[in-house]
């Protein structure tokens, strides 16, 4: 087995497990993060394994009952989780109310023994006083956790894991830089893997074997592409099935713009104030996502910048089913690659997708498309 081979096997992970090791390792539990933004550095200051809760493929059924069929299919799939008994192995679970969805996902919460720690990401980020209202929130969300686990959380740890996720992140966006060079070697359900496997893993060990596979990918030659290159823009591009039809069509992902994936690791936490301030800096810092509101849509320019720095062809929006916040976006991403000529093709995401036909034959038109341009 190559080396490469030997770290992408270590990174395919299988969450329960994952939990249960570090359970029985460190004698700490786990911590769910609803996705897409949580200050995850509290968790692992704690000693704590943050997991990060996507959702999955799973038979909807108990959800019915609560929540509507326009939820989006993520949280349709999160709900059901937690109504199976899935989330019972965690110690507790940490909610953004970034959309409305996400608001009535922390209101209808039912696990007694897995408490559901909601907050408020300030929409009108800006504003000094934004910072100050998301630090405390960060803070309660702290103090919450203190009391679950019975032990504080001093500042000094949440420091050190600060620094650990801010690595992380550069590292991740070294690998996302490599793997777009090299499609020939990162194809595009392995890419996901890859930033996925963060989601399940201390950042410590993770940064670890991605820049090992970094080094391996910057050491290779950089082959030419005969296929279509895309940036792929979304909240995530899943089920794994429609990653495959990519592969199939000789798709290569140079570079993305997902929630689960890129927009993870694009902002630092900055370096001044309060351990609180600085996570909270952070989110006034976003850029790029529909979740973080901004009046002058820097996502936008954003993506033509992308296509360029990249040579892409294309940008695909992955659009989440029943996704306002990204509903919202799409029209002003069409009217301005209209106007720069970038071919754009948006998908529906449906976690429960039964059948990937229907998606293989827009993504085969589409690359038809591209190579008559
Ligand atoms: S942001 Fe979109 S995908 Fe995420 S919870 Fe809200 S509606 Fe669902």
């Amino acid at each position: 087995m190559s080396k490469m081979q030997s770290i992408l096997e270590k990174l395919a992970i299988n969450p329960v497990q994952a939990v249960e090791d570090y359970k029985k390792k460190t004698g700490k539990g786990a911590v769910g993060c609803i996705a897409p933004y949580t200050p995850e550095e509290i968790i692992h200051a704690a000693g704590m394994l943050p997991i990060g809760l996507w959702g999955g493929q799973v038979e909807l059924n108990k959800v019915r009952a609560v929540l509507p069929a326009f939820a989006c299919s993520i949280m349709q799939s999160i709900k059901e989780l937690e109504l199976s008994g899935s989330y019972d192995i965690l110690t507790a679970v940490l909610c953004p109310s970034s959309c409305d969805t996400l608001k009535a996902i922390g209101q209808k919460w039912t696990r007694k023994d897995v408490p559901m720690i909601q907050f408020v990401h300030p929409h009108n980020r800006k504003l000094p006083a934004a910072r100050t209202f998301l630090a405390k929130e960060y803070q309660h969300v702290r103090e919450r956790l203190e009391n679950v686990i019975g032990e504080p959380i001093p500042d000094e740890a949440i420091v050190q894991s600060i620094q650990v996720y801010n690595e992380h992140r550069a590292v991740m966006r070294e690998f996302a830089r490599a793997a777009g060079a090299h499609p020939d070697l990162i194809d595009p359900k392995t890419r996901h893997l890859v930033f996925k496997s963060a989601f399940f893993m201390r950042k410590e060990e993770h940064t670890a074997l991605v820049r090992e596979l970094t080094a391996l990918l910057d050491e290779a030659p950089v082959k030419p592409w005969d296929g279509p290159k895309i940036i792929l823009s979304g909240i995530m591009a899943e089920p794994d099935s429609i990653l495959d039809v990519m592969k199939e069509l000789h798709i290569a992902v140079v570079a993305d713009d997902l929630a689960q994936e890129s927009r993870q690791n694009r902002v630092d936490v900055p370096e001044d104030g309060t351990v609180m301030e600085r996570l909270a800096e952070q989110w006034q810092n976003m850029y790029g996502c529909s979740l973080a509101y901004e009046h002058e849509k820097t996502r936008v320019p954003m993506l033509v910048d992308m296509v360029k720095k990249n040579q892409a062809d294309a940008v695909v929006v992955a659009m989440m089913k029943f996704c306002d916040p990204e509903e919202f976006d799409y029209p002003m991403i069409k009217q301005t690659m209209e106007k720069e000529n970038i071919p754009l093709l948006q998908v529906e995401i449906d976690q429960q997708m039964q059948s990937v036909e229907q998606f293989r034959t827009r993504m085969q038109s589409f690359v038809e498309m591209l190579r008559h341009e």
